[in-house]
């Protein structure tokens, strides 16, 4: 760890973005790796598809597992738990571990349209017991079939006008390469060259109240980098909707926001616990 990172002992922060079980983090190794960066809590999202699409590293993000993790460490895991819409008995299931104390629907991340009206039914419910959905949508190029998850930008906006008392958390390549108005025509997933204009996601985010994004993973790490000084930019304009995450067991998503005092208090605040205490506040208290 970098001496910057040691530093910030003493700010708050929430990871909105974790795994357990996964890369071989069971769930001390993962609270130990929090400890070394300083992370207070983390959401723990479980990734559920009832497809068998799913890579087989990833068959053991399972509700129960996620459940373990937080009885063992109830101060410092989140559960959330994204039923896979299309079983028959999905509110049931949704409602039984709601009761539990699931506090959000996380990771959605299935091989349907975002808008395939099993997830619509999904958000509404959530909208009602008051979970946050964060969700994954990929990106679909002729040399990465297999990524197709929750396609696309455009079926996501009928959600939002859809479902306007559900908050909802953006994440993935298929949302964050629209950060540059000339998204279509990358060939890439992760784009690496300039940004172009005002992305689509610039136009969501400000629209829509119920729209936030982490900034996890390869995806949003490249998207505020990709283009340093519009990165930034994008961080002090969008902050308010912008929560700290990372899908990885490093402190790159960390340095990056600490980095050269970059960014004003009530930026960092917002992005690395505020936002995310804030989303899920009503149901802690
Ligand atoms: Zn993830």
């Amino acid at each position: 760890m970098s001496t910057r990172l040691k530093s910030i002992k003493d700010r708050r922060i929430i990871d909105c973005h974790q795994h357990v079980n996964f890369h071989g983090y069971d769930a001390s190794r993962l609270v130990e790796h929090l400890d070394n960066l300083g992370v207070e809590r983390a959401w723990l999202h479980t990734w559920e598809s009832i497809d068998g699409s799913l890579e087989p590293d990833y068959q053991h993000l399972s509700i129960e597992k996620v459940w373990d993790a937080h009885e063992k460490y109830p101060d410092r895991f989140i559960p959330f738990y994204a039923v896979d819409p299309r079983r028959e008995d999905a509110e049931k299931r949704l409602g039984k571990w709601v009761d539990k104390g699931v506090k959000g629907y996380g990771e959605h991340k299935v091989r349907i349209r975002i808008d395939n009206p099993d997830s619509v039914r999904m958000y509404k419910l959530c909208g009602e017991l008051g979970l946050p959905v964060l969700f994954h949508i990929d990106v679909s190029l002729p040399d990465n079939p297999r990524f197709w998850y929750n396609m696309d930008i455009d079926g996501l906006e009928n959600v939002l006008k859809e479902c306007r008392k559900t908050v909802f958390i953006a994440h993935g390549p298929g949302w964050w390469r629209y950060i540059s108005k000339d998204a279509e025509k990358s060939k890439e997933v992760y784009p690496r060259d300039k940004i172009v204009g005002e992305g689509k996601i610039v136009e969501l985010l400000e629209k829509y109240s119920n729209l936030y994004a982490d900034i996890s993973a390869g995806s949003g790490l490249n998207a505020l980098t990709r283009d340093e000084e519009l990165g930034i930019k994008f961080v002090e304009r969008l902050y308010k909707k912008l929560l700290y995450g990372t899908d990885y067991h490093d402190s790159r998503h960390l340095e990056y926001l600490l980095k050269e005092n970059r960014f004003a208090d009530k930026v960092l605040d917002a992005v690395l616990w505020k936002n995310a205490e804030l989303l899920i506040k009503h149901q802690v208290e």
